[in-house]
Order: C-alpha cells, then sequence, then structure tokens
C-alpha cells in the first residue's frame, strides 16, 4: 500500500531507498480491477492529483535537487488556444491526454508529442458568458479504456481513449440555468464523478455520479436544499433546509462544487469542496441568518449513495465569495502522538484546516494569509470568530481576502519526505462589499448581488472596526509557502511580485516544481526553498506541472496558457496579447535552446469617432460592468487573454449592433445580447469603447 509506505517514510524521515520500491507496484485507485490496465505504474500520472490522495508528490528521483539544472526541452506542442490553460495533463501507457479551452481534449505522444488523436465537443460558444471565469478546463479522467471530460455546457462525455471517439454523453446540468463544468472528473468505485460552477451566476450546485461503462446516474448530491414547497430529496436536504431563510431558490442558492474531489477507498467516502452563496450577500440569499449548509463545506459523501456521511463548514453563512472548493488532500499526520488519517485545505477564507476524514473532527485551523474577516476559529465550537464589520449590508466593508481568495484554485501539494504542503497564496488587497440597491434576480448576468466596482460614493464602515491582518505571510501579491500543518507555519516562502501563480508538483528529488503568471518555471529545493532553475516559457504558466518516466527516462510537463478570471478582469503580468498556448515537456539532457512564446502585436489604432455625451457614457460604462466586463476586462481592457476590443478595426463599429444585438459573432462565443439590451443600450456600449480606444491615443 502506497499510503502506508509513504507514511512510514514521513514517520522515520526514511529517505527515498522505500519509495524506490514503489515503482512498478499498483497505484491504490486501480484496485478495483477495472482499472485502465493491470500494469498501471506509479510512474504515471493517472488522475487529477496523481492519485486518489491528491497529494501531486511522485517518487520519482531521476530528476532532482543535484541535476535539476540540466533539463531541457524533450518535446513542446502549440494548443492552437488563446485562452487559459489550467489543466492537469493524464499519463498512461505512453500516452498523454490533455485538455484546453472549450473542453476539447488532445492525445499525444508521451515520447515525442506526436498528435494520436484530438477531440473538439463542438460547444455552443455563444454560451461562453456563463463561464464567470473564462472558457477553461482542468483535465480529464481515465479507467476502463476510456476518458473522460465535462465540457463547459454541461454534458460529461466518454471518449475511446484509443481513438477519441465519442462512447457516451449525458447531459449533467439544467441548462436553462448558468451552470458550466469547468473541473476535471473523477473515477472512484466505478462511478465518474462531476460537478458544477456557476453561483456567480444563479444555479443550485450539485455533484452526481454516473456509471462509468454506460452514463446512466448512479446518484446526486444537492449542495444546497431547494424549495422545500417541491419537497426534499433526500434527510440531508431537510436536515440543511433548517440553516436557510428567505426564498434562496430563486437564484438558486449557489454551492456549487467546480473542481475538489478526493477519494478513501478504504473508507468509501468521496470527499467533495463546495462553493460559494448564490447570491453572495446573505441579506438577499437567506434573509440575512442562517448557516446555509452546505455551502462552503467539506462534505463526505457514501460512495455508494452519495448520501452526507459527515460534513465541516469552512464560512458559515458565507457572505464573500469565500469557496472552499479548493484542492483537497489526504495523507496520514501524527497529532499528539496519535496517528490520524486526515484531510487538509486551503480553502479562499484564509485559514489552513487539517480535519479527521473518518469522523470529520477538527483537527486544526490557522491562518495561511493576511485576513481581516475573523480572528480566528474557536476550539470549542469549530466556527470562525467573525470581526464586527466583516458583515455588510448598506455600508461598504472592506474585507482582506477578497472573492479571489487567499488561495484559489492553483492545487498545492504535499511531501510526506518533508512534511510540507507547497502552498500557492495570493495577497490581494480589501475587497469592497456592499449589498446592491434594488437587487433583483436577472438571468443573463453575474447575480452576486454586490455593487461590483462602483462602490466609491457609498457610506463606510469605520475603519476603527478593523483588526489587523493575523496572518504570518509579509503582504506581497503572490507566495509560494512550504505551509508545516503540524506547527501551522510556513518553513519558508517565496515571494512574487504577481498573484495567480501555478499549481505546484512536489518529488522525491528534493524537488518542488511551480510555474509564474509573468511567464517563469521553476524548481526549488523542497526542503530550503532554494531556487534550483528557472526558464521564461514566455506565456503565464497556472497550470499545475505533472512528471511521468518512459523507457528509464523521467518527463516533467506543464501548460503554459494565460487566462482565468484574473485574465478577463483585465491584468496580464506577462505583458503578452493573445500568446498560443503550449505544453512544454522537460527532461535531463533536453534542448536549452527555450523560445519563449511569443504573443500577438496589437494593431496601430486610428481615432473613431464617438458621441462625448456624459450620460451616454456613463450609461455604456454601467452597462458594459454588467454584461461585458466578465469577458472582455474592466474598463474594457483585457488582460491578454480574448480580444481586446478597444483595437478593433473601425469597420467592428459599423457592425456593432449586428454583433452585441443579433448574435453575428456568436461563433467565435460573443452572445447575442438582443433579449437584454435595446438599440439605444448597446449604441451606449459603444460609444463608452470608442471613449477608452479615444483614452489609448491621448
Ligand atoms: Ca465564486
Amino acid at each position: 500500500m502506497i499510503k502506508t509506505v509513504f507514511f512510514r517514510a514521513a514517520i522515520n524521515r526514511v529517505m527515498p531507498l522505500c519509495l524506490l520500491v514503489l515503482a512498478g507496484t499498483s497505484p491504490a485507485w486501480a484496485q478495483n480491477g477495472k482499472a485502465l490496465t493491470d500494469a498501471a505504474k506509479n510512474n504515471e500520472w493517472l488522475t487529477y492529483g496523481h492519485d486518489y490522495a491528491e497529494t501531486r508528490f511522485s517518487a520519482m528521483t531521476q530528476i532532482n535537487d543535484k541535476n535539476v539544472n540540466e533539463l531541457g526541452v524533450a518535446w513542446s506542442f502549440n494548443t492552437s488556444s488563446f485562452r487559459g490553460l489550467e489543466g492537469t495533463p493524464l499519463v498512461h501507457d505512453g500516452v498523454i491526454y490533455a485538455t484546453r479551452p472549450w473542453s476539447s481534449v488532445f492525445a499525444l505522444d508521451a515520447r515525442t508529442g506526436k498528435v494520436l488523436w484530438d477531440y473538439d465537443p463542438q460547444v455552443d460558444k455563444s454560451m461562453g458568458w456563463k463561464a464567470c471565469c473564462d472558457v477553461v478546463n482542468r483535465g480529464v479522467a481515465l479507467y476502463d479504456g476510456k476518458v473522460y471530460v465535462g465540457a463547459i455546457d454541461g454534458r460529461l462525455i466518454a471518449l475511446d481513449a484509443k481513438t477519441g471517439k465519442e462512447l457516451w454523453s449525458t447531459l449533467t446540468v439544467d441548462q436553462s440555468r448558468p451552470y458550466t463544468i469547468t473541473g476535471a472528473p473523477r473515477v472512484v468505485d466505478g462511478k465518474v464523478v462531476i460537478g458544477n460552477g456557476g453561483s456567480e451566476l444563479g444555479v443550485r450546485g450539485h455533484v452526481t455520479a454516473y456509471d462509468a461503462n454506460t452514463g446512466k446516474q448512479a446518484w446526486r448530491f444537492w449542495v444546497v436544499p431547494g424549495n422545500p414547497a417541491d419537497g426534499f430529496e433526500n434527510p440531508d436536504m431537510e436536515m440543511a433546509a433548517k440553516t436557510w431563510f428567505g426564498k434562496w431558490w430563486e437564484v438558486g442558492g449557489g454551492g456549487a462544487s467546480w473542481d475538489s474531489m478526493i477519494y478513501d477507498p478504504e473508507a468509501k467516502l468521496v470527499y467533495i469542496g463546495t462553493g460559494n452563496g448564490s447570491p453572495w450577500s446573505r441579506e438577499l440569499r437567506s434573509a440575512g441568518k442562517g448557516d446555509n449548509l452546505f455551502l462552503s463545506s467539506i462534505v463526505a459523501l457514501h460512495v455508494e449513495t452519495g448520501r452526507v456521511a459527515w460534513y465541516y463548514q469552512t464560512t458559515p453563512g458565507d457572505d464573500w465569495d469565500f469557496t472552499a472548493v479548493q484542492g483537497l488532500m489526504q495523507t496520514e499526520l501524527v497529532i499528539k502522538g496519535k496517528v490520524r488519517k486526515v484531510i487538509m485545505q486551503a480553502p479562499k477564507n484564509g485559514f489552513f484546516y487539517v480535519l479527521d476524514r473518518i469522523t470529520g473532527e477538527l483537527l486544526s485551523a490557522e491562518p495561511y494569509a493576511n485576513l481581516t474577516w475573523a480572528t480566528g476559529i474557536s476550539k470549542e465550537t469549530g466556527k470562525p470568530i467573525e470581526t464586527k464589520s466583516a458583515r455588510y449590508k448598506d455600508a461598504v466593508s472592506a474585507v482582506m481576502p477578497g472573492p479571489g481568495g487567499a488561495h484559489n484554485w492553483h492545487p498545492m501539494s504535499y511531501s510526506p519526505l518533508t512534511g510540507l504542503v507547497y502552498l500557492p497564496t495570493q495577497q490581494g488587497s480589501r475587497f469592497n462589499y456592499v449589498v446592491a440597491p434594488d437587487y433583483k434576480y436577472q438571468p443573463g448576468k453575474w447575480n452576486n448581488g454586490i455593487v461590483l466596482g462602483n462602490s466609491a460614493d457609498l457610506p463606510k464602515r469605520p475603519q476603527t472596526d478593523y483588526v489587523p491582518g493575523i496572518g504570518p505571510v509579509n503582504p506581497t501579491p503572490g507566495a509560494l509557502l512550504a505551509w508545516d500543518p503540524l506547527t501551522n507555519k510556513p518553513r519558508w516562502q517565496i515571494d512574487y511580485p504577481n498573484a495567480i501563480n501555478g499549481g505546484t508538483l512536489s518529488t522525491a528529488g528534493n524537488l518542488v516544481f511551480q510555474g509564474t503568471s509573468d511567464g517563469h518555471f521553476i524548481a526549488y529545493a523542497a526542503d530550503s526553498g532554494k531556487k534550483l532553475w528557472d526558464i521564461n516559457v514566455g506565456t503565464a504558466v497556472v497550470a499545475p506541472p505533472i512528471t511521468y518516466e518512459l523507457d528509464g527516462k523521467q518527463y516533467i510537463s506543464v501548460l503554459a496558457g494565460w487566462g482565468g478570471a484574473t485574465a478577463l478582469f483585465g491584468v496580464n503580468p506577462s505583458g503578452q496579447y493573445k500568446a498560443e498556448g503550449r505544453l512544454w515537456t522537460f527532461m535531463l539532457g533536453g534542448d536549452k535552446n527555450i523560445v519563449p512564446v511569443k504573443g500577438q502585436a496589437l494593431p496601430a489604432l486610428t481615432a473613431v469617432p464617438f458621441n462625448n455625451d456624459k450620460a451616454v457614457l456613463a450609461k455604456g460604462s454601467d452597462l458594459f460592468g454588467e454584461r461585458c466586463a466578465m469577458c472582455h476586462g474592466r474598463n474594457a481592457a483585457s488582460g491578454g487573454a480574448i480580444k481586446d476590443l478597444r483595437y478593433a478595426d473601425p469597420a467592428t463599429y459599423n457592425i456593432f449592433q449586428n454583433i452585441v444585438r443579433e448574435g453575428a459573432f456568436a461563433g467565435l462565443g460573443m452572445p447575442n445580447l438582443g433579449q437584454y439590451l435595446n438599440e439605444a443600450e448597446a449604441d451606449s456600449i459603444k460609444q463608452f469603447i470608442l471613449s477608452k480606444r479615444a483614452d489609448l491615443m491621448k
């Protein structure tokens, strides 16, 4: 058993000798006998977080702290995509499987990068507006000769692993609501399990398990209750409904679980991390009261039924978009002299949690970042001790961390050899929360129920209410923490000038790999944090790296491509505009002549006349913020992943009404907004964009 050996290694600090024995043994996930092959080896990468434990740790040592500077390019593959690459590639039987924006899947020869097949689920691109945070995809699942992908439009699709041909497809969501799938499916106990996103726009989140061979639904876990008048699906929902007030079901309630999922095959429990409320504001969602189960929680589900075994809510009555969808991982730790089977998570809210994964008992919860919304987690109740001004209603509360969280989706890794969790964190400034006056649910736009960005004129809560940040981190925009989950302190820390850096991989070669949003791919010594290798690949690396071995040679692979929520809202640390994505693969003795990816040049600007009327521009600014900014960036300044409207060909403005109100560019992902905007409103948006173009030319 891999887990046991890792555990002993962690206890005794026995160095890689016992880990080396693992090469060639079956990983835990293959034990139910229906894995892709009986010969599945530990030197492959078979599921999202490497194995069921999802620690993203590899026992391989060929590439190590002594020779990592000999890494060069084995091969690279241009993904022909220009939006975010967030995926974890999987490797099995000499093939590497990865995904790109709009949920397409490609299979390459893992030795050479040669294309074996390429599958496009043909998503209707006009639904891209439903994706809060770019049309990204974080990867596939592999099982029994099949590749599973969740398409952004809500389909779960099984492909033949050899040919890429579709075997079955099932619709997992109600497409009349703004659900999306960006996360990787997991296969557990013969079932393929998938969640979804959409809480920003208004959904009722759920996680559903399907028979891996047929696609037939096995069970569904609703994260939040529906309208009690319709009856409850099961006693879990009846219990959860006691923590809700008002008419939460009208917007949906939220809780969408769009990323994290792990499995303990001995306990037969599936653990999921759940999302924020829909809308964000508890005032609007639940009459300002109640814990609102199972929002922002870690929930353990029985694998046979999908029913709740236990839950722990990290942010009761969420008001701040503090999802607990961040990566979960399991290991064994010795706490107070006792071996505990634990689950670990660093959700958005800034506390690092260690729970007993069999009972759900809270073992520790300490801040890993600066935060102002709570002064700690009560040892008695297990609940946060909120500060007086954390919640908001009709006055602005400036709260840290904001909706970006102190840690977002970028996966952490854990090395049993160092006992450290390698955690990519970010430290934003305080975020202004205030309830949107006269809020009403409207389809086709964000429904978070707060005023986004325009709160300057609103009353503010007194600053004296704030407590200083309590995290141990110096407030740099981004940092990699080597977090000790026993002492709850970072053993070392790397500060970055930008937020949104990549997920991490740690190895028994005493290495941690991480990419950065300004286009670097770096290896650190896992024990000391010493930088050992650093290359410039040109585009942002936000995806987590993987490693695998073929013919006795160890490789490191990582996807590079800028996108995601930050990109859409208008910041690009690498300074690139529409740069093509790439899958890079490195090996010892590879090509050291690394040519960074270059983006497109922005066209020269010519003046286009516009209506300088203040009222028109103000209207256009508001409507742009409501309908367009989520893809085209605040103030029309796109963050380099998609079209910067200010640079559009002047002729484009002549057909502006056709594009916005008739869907002329629907095939490219620009939805038809005809049902939401009249001609004058669309024109005010056009005048606003043109004014921003004029600003650029000043
Ligand atoms: Ca959210």
